[in-house]
């Protein structure tokens, strides 16, 4: 008999042991050992049956077996103790307050100095396989990023969307192709409570549709330790059918679909949030950070708050902003960018000339279009309009920093590339979830929690560490072996067969990983590059390599559908299936064996195209070491000695001969230089040489791979001066918004008037040639037409030139005024070689936090 309809039971627990609800519901569970291990003690079976699952394991336990729990003294204490330390955990002040109370000691004033609140918007949030609400790497991220903001006591606040079948599981056929199945998740069992009235009815957020259409969603949170995660939800009855579906899936359906539930995440999650901060007393957050361009519709929302109870005109409304966001750009890769046809955000925002049809009354649809505005015409461009609406903005390793600088160069145009003005942080992973047990508690839990360093480490001897990393090999091999028998089960072979499957890979030999999502970029099978090569190497009578493989493809990406095949069938050859595997359905319950179990990190993308990458960075906290491109994180990471940098061609631009001479590289690595230092064994049998660069990897990388450092980056560098522009606009009734806004005006009407008319670099007129550390004095003459000096800043610019008389690495000195439109400033020279100089006005306002911000510079000549 089929179910009409599918619901959940939550378990009533006996009072004595109440408290183990609370301990389900708050996700600090999942990176906190000892609370998983009082939750396995209710019933290990069911414990490993739910994978871990605390909900689900409540709601299965035989009431019987409760009611004993409920009179066990010995698991009463426990779970007080438990208790106690999480209520310490949540109430204790932490590195945010005390940073606070540092800085506001060291300026002797009470005023606010770090945010009072800060919300995250995010269009996925991994933070547990109990709450599949992420498809990969950008999801897992913004999940360490709470748990960390938590740890460090950050006042973060997250919000996203929930979908109904999170991401798709991944399951092979029998010929190896990729099948896809969307299990129904009930909010009900998973770790959520509703927001909900007094009076117990949900709380609904309105957002208008077109054609007087309202799409309504219901607000579950999540509670992350500290945090709280804010997740909107459509499917609620009041809606109409399609509108029930917005938050079906995600990264499912056709455009229309995906720009339903950005406006969603961007303009409902502002309302939710507001919501939230009424009805908990949690301040409004003064800093909002666009996590990728998909939530940039929040900066939209924010604009029509301000200009319909704050009487603000747009202008001044964008102002303010923008003194307040923050907006991380995540991919290097202009087609990776969120676009939408320009005709659908009409569709939604209104045609230009009307208000923003009923979605955002007040809003001029033009301004609307203007901020996503791109090159072509009919598309809408959500990275820019994250850059328009964000004062301060961000890429996620410092190469990718540099590549972002390029690709969104043309929205500076006259500046310099190392200008323009997007910094990196680097991406990190958060400690406590990734890490294995038996390597946190050797290094302290707070260790492993603030990344102060890994001196635990040190009174370890190699073979204790050797034989640490045995065993997390063992188990991976255990795990793998369990599930490519479940995968060959559901491809359909029959259990008598699969015999063979309890032999595969063998816990003695050198285990490399390679696991990420499959875009081409990340080019899955270049290790198939040469297929007799890497069967040499697998099947090595001295030194094998086992090969364990995982990901996912988009469901819509046939061509990556088919590289999943190429390596499965390669991998069900007789021959090499106990050396090679590939595991279907990669999640992060799978995924934290192989980070744990790898002794070698595989990574080889097409540089530059991994923007940070994130898996090496937990294998190497548990002491992996990375084989790896030089893309992303390990290429400003990797020393030379904690890993291993594969070659790249970088300027040969035919693919297929890049392609080539990479994996040639590849190969020659591991045969040549991996496995012989993993099977250099001594006397002992532990390899000494391996062992040093363990305990390298896990000096040098560890403390910097955590998020706890990426989330301190973020607070210092990026969420503490936006609350401070924050506050500067705001105080006093907008004051700084206006006089910024008025600025702004006076700026647009003079500037192009603006003009250098002469300058004078003193060697013009002298043969000699000038030497490098030579000071040289500039004048100049500048037409401000009409706006004060103080309202422009002029500089002297020297650098290389190129043939083509470009300047490259500039360095610019302000010139001193000198009234009457006079300007003067000395250089030093800092290049010897052709070199070259010019003079620019910029426009300058103690508001702005970079002269490149605005986009606009006069150039001499
Ligand atoms: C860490 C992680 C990722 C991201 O890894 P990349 O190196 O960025 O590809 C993807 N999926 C899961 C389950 C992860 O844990």
């Amino acid at each position: 008999m089929r179910a009409l309809r599918r619901f959940t039971v939550r378990a009533s627990l006996p009072e004595p042991i109440a408290a183990l609800g609370r301990l389900a519901t708050n996700l600090r569970w999942a990176w906190h050992p000892p609370t998983q291990d009082l939750f396995a003690t209710v019933d290990p079976a069911i414990w490993q049956d739910t994978g871990g699952d605390p909900i689900r394991l409540l709601a299965q336990v035989p009431v019987e077996r409760l009611q004993k729990l409920a009179t066990d003294e010995s698991f009463l204490t426990r779970t007080r103790a438990i208790d106690d330390d999480l209520q310490r955990y949540l109430g204790q002040p932490r590195w945010y307050q005390r940073r606070q109370e540092e800085i506001e000691g060291a300026q002797g004033v009470g005023e606010q100095t770090l945010p009072a609140s800060i919300a995250y918007f995010s269009m996925e949030f991994g933070v547990t396989e109990a709450l599949p609400n992420y498809s990969g790497g950008l999801g897992v991220l913004a999940g360490d990023h709470l748990k960390a903001a938590s740890d460090l006591g950050v006042p973060l606040i997250g919000v996203g969307l929930l979908y109904r079948s999170g991401y798709f599981r991944q399951s092979l056929s029998l010929d190896g192709w990729q099948v896809e199945h969307y299990p129904v998740l009930d909010p009900r069992g998973l770790p959520l409570e509703p927001l909900t009235e007094p009076s117990g009815a949900p709380i609904l957020v309105h957002v208008a549709m077109p054609a007087g259409r309202v799409l309504r969603a219901r607000i579950w949170k999540a509670q992350v330790g500290r945090v709280s995660l804010l997740l909107l939800d459509s499917d609620v009855e009041d809606n109409d059918d399609d509108l029930r579906g917005v938050t079906d899936r995600l990264y499912g359906g056709d455009q229309n679909h995906r720009i339903r539930q950005e406006i969603l995440a961007g303009i409902g999650g502002v309302r939710a949030v507001r919501v939230y901060c009424e009805l908990t007393g949690h301040p409004q957050p003064e800093v909002f950070h666009t996590n990728e361009g998909h939530a940039g519709f929040l900066g939209l929302e924010r604009i029509r708050e301000l200009v319909t109870t704050e009487a603000l005109d747009f202008d001044q409304a964008l102002s303010t902003v923008r003194a307040g966001t923050v907006f991380t750009t995540h991919t290097p890769v202009p087609a990776g960018i969120d676009r939408f046809p320009v005709d659908l955000v009409q569709h939604y925002f209104g045609a230009p000339g009307n208000e923003s049809g009923g979605l955002l009354p007040g809003i001029p649809s033009e301004r609307v279009l203007a901020l996503g505005a791109e090159q072509n015409p009919g598309m809408f461009n959500m990275a820019h309009m994250g850059l328009r609406l964000g004062q301060r903005a961000n890429g996620v390793s410092q190469l990718h920093g540099k590549v972002s600088r390029e690709m969104f160069s043309g929205l500076w145009p006259g500046f310099d590339v190392s200008e323009v003005p997007i910094g990196s942080v680097t991406n990190g992973v958060h400690g406590p979830t990734w890490a294995a047990t038996e390597i946190s508690k050797l290094l302290g839990e707070s260790e492993v929690d603030s990344g102060v360093g890994l001196r635990g480490f040190e009174p370890v001897t190699d073979a204790g560490l050797w034989e640490l990393r045995s065993t997390l090999r063992t188990r991976l091999v255990e795990e793998i072996r369990r599930r490519v028998k479940v995968s060959w089960l559901q491809r359909g072979a029959s259990a008598l067969e699969l015999g063979w499957t309890s032999s595969v890979f063998d816990p003695e030999v050198l285990t490399v990983g390679f696991a990420r999502r499959v875009p081409t970029y990340k080019r899955l099978t270049l290790m198939l590059r040469d297929a007799d090569r890497l069967r040499e190497l697998l099947l090595h009578p001295e030194r094998p390599v086992q090969l364990v493989v995982a990901g996912k493809s988009h469901p819509a990406d046939d061509g990556g559908k088919a590289l999943i095949q190429q390596i499965v069938r390669f991998a069900d050859d007789a021959g090499v299936r106990h050396r090679i595997v590939f595991l279907p359905d990669y999640d992060m319950s799978m995924a934290r064996y192989l980070y744990w179990g790898c002794d070698v990190w595989l990574n080889n993308p097409l540089r530059p195209l991994e923007a940070c990458g994130t898996s090496g960075m937990k294998s190497a906290l548990n002491g992996g070491l990375n084989l790896s491109i030089r893309d992303g994180w390990w290429d400003e990471f990797h020393d030379g000695s904690n890993g291993w940098a594969i070659p790249t061609a970088d300027g040969v631009s035919d693919p297929n001969r890049r392609d080539d001479l990479e994996a040639t590289a590849l190969y020659e690595l591991l045969g040549n230089q991996v496995a012989p230092l993993f099977y250099d064994r001594g006397e002992d049998g532990v390899p000494a040489q391996w062992m040093a660069m363990v305990r390298h990897t896990l000096a040098s990388l560890g403390p910097n791979v955590q998020a706890s450092r990426m989330v301190k980056e973020y607070v210092e560098t990026y969420y503490a001066p936006a609350g401070r522009s924050a506050h500067a606009v705001r105080d006093n009734g907008f004051a700084g918004a206006k006089e910024l806004t008025g600025y702004r005006h006076r700026m647009q009407a003079a500037w192009s008037r603006v003009k250098v008319l002469d300058t004078e670099f003193a060697t013009n007129g002298s043969s000699a040639t000038p030497v490098l550390g030579a000071t040289v004095p500039v004048t100049a003459r500048v037409e401000l037409a009409g706006l004060e000096p103080a309202e422009v800043e002029v500089q002297a610019v020297v650098g290389r030139v190129d043939d083509a008389d470009e300047l490259r690495d500039v360095v610019t000195v302000p010139m001193r005024y000198d009234g009457d439109g006079r300007y003067f400033a000395e250089i030093e020279l800092p290049y010897a070689g052709s070199a070259g100089y010019t003079v620019r006005v910029l426009p300058r306002h103690p508001l702005l936090a970079s002269a490149a911000e605005l986009g606009r510079v006069v150039l001499a000549g």
